[in-house]
């Protein structure tokens, strides 16, 4: 998982780039990059860490130019190595390149055999440096960007979001599937491209809608295109967004967030009711969710575990010691709430069940006489091979284990996940528009001999419906 964004507006980007990374700084939190067009030259920087620290306001001055992109980095595919970092930055045939990607592709393997077979070398081990060679690949028969994103989007399998800028003009698309979000809003002289809507009001930009599966826009001097290069008979849209991934205000492919996870949690008091005296959040994951178990039950909600602001997330960390310390930190019970108390605890989801294990330790320490757990997604069971740091199935708890041996291990009084139909009315779509691999193990491609549900894809050859796309705000 990581964070993209792309902004073509006038007076310069780089500030207002850093500013949409900033909202998007819970995609990833191991380095950021920018990279700017000022019509003759790219200008860039990256680095390991936060935006905050990665960027002060000399780094964002000598970012010139009207036209931009940037990256969070979560890593899944490639190292912690600064060559990794993004946006990733070259030159091809005088055409001056910058690109950065959010998913991951199953197909990185054979696509750098082949291209290794044909004697090209690589700079990083990341599969976003295979989506440029792909590009650079098809620009060099046909110097054509929209063949080049067309031959992307037949050969990439997996799942990606991408914002490139080639000699200023920028670009977006997403695959067939629309596994990743990425949306458009209108800035006061231009355009963003953002993984998510909130980096849109972070500009005090108007939203104006994702972008389709298979669609590519091009953002230039002349405004905005749209073409869709690809159409599939379904949808892929990773549910672990709205379990957990993506901020609660944001909007993805027609959902707000907030709403969604509020409604589990109202379905999590339907499937699973219980008496107790209050319901509990894990801040913040769980606080939508809690808030909808209030409202459906009557049960007062109230904070009984404080986060520690400054503290990042603990899933990041690489030992299951440095993981079990850090949550010990992140989160402190408040002892007068939770003393002789029957509390619900709601949180979004059970991973590796490190987390509730401590925290429901905790609450006991504080006092606590029964912690009902709620979670808001059902059992993750397999590894996500697309874009999510999901561990293998041997680290998930609940892979081959009934949910009432996970409430043994995690110590709760009582635990109940939310069931699949229920969470994925919740999200008003159906499941033909979700990836549920995680929960169930069936992927909506081909992954390592997994189970998958055929997708049909057509592509639009030849030439493509281009037109200059209204936006409904009186801009073309
Ligand atoms: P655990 O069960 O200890 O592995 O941790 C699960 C908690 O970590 C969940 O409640 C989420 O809040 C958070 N989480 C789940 N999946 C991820 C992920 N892929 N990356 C970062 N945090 C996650």
């Amino acid at each position: 998982m990581c964070g993209i964004v792309g902004i073509r507006d006038a007076g310069g980007v780089s500030f207002s780039i850093y500013y949409a990374l900033y909202a998007l700084q819970h995609r990833g939190q191991e380095s950021a990059g920018i990279a700017t067009f000022d019509g003759a030259r790219l200008h860039k920087h990256k680095a390991q860490g936060l935006v905050a620290e990665v960027f002060d306001s000399t780094t964002l001055e000598s970012l010139k130019g009207d036209v931009g992109i940037g990256h969070v980095r979560y890593p899944t595919t490639g190292e912690n190595r600064p060559e990794n970092y993004q946006p990733f930055n070259f030159v091809f045939r005088d055409n001056i390149i910058s690109l950065a990607h959010n998913g991951n592709l199953v197909n990185d393997r054979t696509l750098r055999d082949e291209f290794e077979c044909g004697g090209q070398i690589f700079c990083t081990n990341t599969d976003t440096e295979l989506i440029a060679k792909v590009i650079t690949d098809e620009m060099r028969d046909s110097g054509c960007i929209e063949d080049a994103v067309h031959r992307c989007m037949r050969v990439l399998k997996g799942s990606y979001s991408v914002v490139m800028m080639i000699n200023g003009v920028l670009y977006g698309f997403r695959d067939p599937l629309g596994i990743k979000p990425m949306c458009i809003g209108k800035t006061e002289n231009g355009y963003i491209l953002a993984s998510e809507s909130v980096a849109v009001d972070a500009l005090g930009g108007k939203f104006l809608r994702d972008i389709l599966p298979g669609e590519l826009v091009c953002i230039d001097e002349h405004g905005i295109k749209s073409m869709q290069i690809a159409r599939a008979n379904r949808r892929a849209h990773c549910i672990f967004e709205y379990i957990y991934f993506a901020r609660a205000d944001a909007v993805l492919d027609g959902a707000l967030v907030y709403d969604v996870r509020t409604r589990i949690g109202e379905k999590l008091h339907e499937e699973a009711p219980v008496k107790a005296d209050s319901v509990c959040t894990v801040p913040d994951s769980g606080t939508a969710y809690a808030i909808g178990y209030s409202h459906g039950s009557g049960i007062p909600f109230v904070e009984s575990l404080l986060k520690n602001r400054y503290m990042g997330r603990t899933f990041i960390m690489s030992t299951q010691k440095e993981r079990e310390r850090a949550v010990r930190i992140k989160l402190n019970p408040i002892r007068e709430h939770l003393k002789d108390k029957s509390v619900v605890l709601v949180d979004d989801s059970i991973v590796r069940g490190t987390t509730s294990r401590r925290i429901i330790g905790t609450m006991r320490d504080a006092g606590a006489r029964e912690i009902h757990m709620r979670i808001g997604s059902p059992p993750i069971k397999a590894p996500c091979y697309l874009g999510v740091d999901m561990p293998t199935r041997e680290e998930l708890i609940a892979s081959n284990r009934e949910e009432e041996e996970v409430r043994r291990r995690i110590t709760a009084t009582s635990l109940h996940h939310i069931s699949l139909e229920a969470l994925i009315d919740a999200t008003g779509m159906d499941s033909e528009c979700l990836c549920t691999g995680c929960i169930t193990g069936r992927y909506p491609i081909p992954i390592n001999g997994e189970e998958f549900i055929p997708a049909k894809i057509d592509f639009l050859d030849g030439t493509y419906q281009t037109k200059l796309e209204k936006f409904g705000d009186g801009s073309e």
